[in-house]
């Protein structure tokens, strides 16, 4: 078994948060184990928990089509969400189920290593933008220990908000040149708090 294999066993048998007791499945992620491209979500919904798998809903046919726009198929890429089992209701991820599910992630790209992480939404992009705004640095890439993340709105958001629809297929039109670029990219400072706020 690969070491991603044997992450998702044990994310699969997690009892580390309260979210455990309501999954149908847990969602590890999915994807090559030498994937370029991660993106995370959120939280696994209603489909992803039913099938264990991330993304196969509405949000994951827009996110589908997004990454044929820049001649992708999900199976080219990893995909993956901040936490692995559904919240209640499709209630927002809370700060102990993240914490609590924060290792998961970090040993997911310590192992693929990807070029770029795509974090869709508030909640992966807090990992390493935290207090940011998504509607200030969406879309600026930044690399952050030794990781380039590239924050984009959650395609869920596009389809209930048809104003950020034209961002997002900007944004996701972005990631060829991006991955072009990724190895000159340099290290962003590691700013104090006050700092980044300003900039941002
Ligand atoms: N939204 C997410 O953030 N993740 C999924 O897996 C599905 C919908």
């Amino acid at each position: 078994m690969s070491e991603l294999e044997t992450l998702a066993v044990e994310i699969a048998r997690c009892t580390q948060c309260l979210l455990h007791r309501g999954r149908t499945k847990a969602v590890p992620g999915e994807g090559p184990a030498d994937a370029e491209i991660m993106f995370i979500g959120e939280a696994p919904g209603f489909h992803e928990d039913q099938q264990g798998r991330p993304f196969v809903g509405a949000a994951g046919r827009f996110l589908e089509e997004l990454l044929a726009s820049i001649g992708l198929t999900r199976e080219e890429v990893y995909i993956t969400n901040v936490i692995k089992c559904r919240p209640p209701s499709n209630r927002e991820p809370l700060p102990d189920e993240i914490e609590a599910c924060k290792s998961f992630l970090n040993q997911q790209i310590e192992l693929i290593q990807p070029k770029l992480v795509v974090t869709l939404g508030r909640f992966s992009m807090a990992r390493a933008f935290p207090k940011a705004r998504i509607s200030r640095i969406h879309g600026r890439p930044r690399k952050v220990g030794g990781v380039l993340y590239y924050p984009m709105y959650h395609p869920a958001a596009a389809l209930h908000q048809p104003s950020l629809r034209r961002t997002v297929e900007e944004d996701m039109r972005r990631i060829p040149e991006l991955l072009q670029q990724a190895a000159q990219i340099a290290e962003s400072p590691l700013l104090p708090e006050a700092e980044q706020l300003r900039l941002f």
